[in-house]
């Protein structure tokens, strides 16, 4: 009781001193939750800062760990915080932030990647996607290990309207490895050019603010680290399907300095090479540009040229090259019969 007393006073005092937090409660980083925890107040203000206003809005906090940029996004005077983290050894001290803000602050002891946001926000915080983004944000010093899948399935919840965006365009403040920020942001032709920065650009607005160098962090990790934000768009760059993007990109990024006809062929079974061939032609793109070469024009008339296919000959969603060589011949059977079927 004791402790906890004077925990409470302590931190109620010193809410800046965040390495306090590390110390009073002996805890060490663990690399399985990749916790490289940011101790400079002035980094945590400067990412917030990136978020613009945050004033009145609906925030929530991924891994917030120690708590600098909890308390970065508190001094903001938003409406209400909602923090998500796995470590059960932070919540004693993220607790007594709380008690601080009586009923402004929620803490949920979860993992982010099962977490739906679904309800996470007041029905009144929704707009309407074609109107100005809603007064939500989420923002977060991801862990590593998390980032990239975490990023793959909003921008699937973007593209669905669905989670935290089922209240309209919701914006976010993520930090992620530099050479993953970089990417997310890649212009056209740019060696950085992926399957990330098309899927990320065909449905959001993404801008790199800043670079962290990796030493600011504790304990350091060996890179540094972008802070990127993102607001989705109001029309997505490619109107289809999220899966059916995510494949086309996925197959034609996987021959990156390829020509891109490599990936393209590998979306159709080796006995239908028409098909790939239509693809090509329906979609007008220059079978000889590499992946990072193609506009995302190119890419919309690909995936919709893909579509069209699809529709005509449902088992080619399916068909995947990579399946074991019998599930490849049962697939490729499915298609041969369905064109056939086609045909006639
Ligand atoms: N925000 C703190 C800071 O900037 O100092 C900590 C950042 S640290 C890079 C990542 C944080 O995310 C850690 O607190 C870690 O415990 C937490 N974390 C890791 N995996 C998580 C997951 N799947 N769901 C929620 N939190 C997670």
């Amino acid at each position: 009781i004791y402790l906890s007393i004077y925990l409470s006073i302590y931190l109620s005092i010193y809410l800046t001193t965040v390495g306090e937090v590390l110390r009073l409660y002996r805890i060490r980083a663990k690399k399985q939750l990749s916790q490289n925890f940011l101790l400079d107040m002035n980094m945590c203000r400067k990412i917030v800062r990136s978020a613009s206003h945050l004033k009145n809005h609906y925030v929530c906090e991924i891994g917030p760990g120690p708590g600098g940029i909890t308390q970065a996004i508190i001094e903001k005077n938003c409406r209400h915080l909602t923090v998500i983290e796995k470590d059960a050894r932070f919540l004693p001290s993220l607790k007594i932030l709380s008690g601080a803000l009586e009923d402004k602050m929620n803490i949920i002891h979860g993992d982010v990647m099962k977490f739906n946001m679904e309800n996470l926000f007041p029905e009144d915080a929704k707009q309407p996607w074609e109107s100005h983004p809603p007064y939500i944000h989420i923002i977060g010093n991801l862990p590593f290990n998390v980032s990239t899948p975490l990023i793959i399935k909003w921008l699937s919840d973007i593209s669905y309207r669905r989670g935290a965006w089922r209240y309209g365009r919701s914006r976010l403040t993520l930090t992620f490895q530099k050479e993953i920020a970089e990417r997310i942001v890649a212009p056209l032709a740019s060696n950085e050019r992926c399957r990330l920065s098309v899927i990320s650009q065909h449905l959001c607005d993404v801008d790199l603010k800043f670079i962290i160098p990796g030493k600011v962090f504790v304990p350091p990790p060996k890179v540094d680290v972008g802070v990127v934000t993102m607001t989705p768009l109001i029309k997505p760059k490619i109107k289809l399907p999220f899966e059916l993007v995510e494949k086309v990109l996925r197959h034609i990024f996987h021959h990156r300095n390829k020509k891109c006809f490599y990936g393209i062929k590998t979306l159709f079974p080796v006995d239908q090479p028409q098909l790939s061939e239509e693809m090509v032609e329906k979609s007008g793109v220059n079978p000889s540009f590499t992946s990072y070469q193609l506009s995302m024009e190119e890419y919309d008339r690909l995936c919709h040229a893909y579509n069209d296919i699809c529709q005509r000959i449902p088992a080619i969603f399916e068909y995947d090259f990579r399946a074991t060589p019998k599930q490849r011949l049962l697939q490729s059977n499915t298609v041969a019969h369905q064109v056939k079927e086609n045909i006639l």
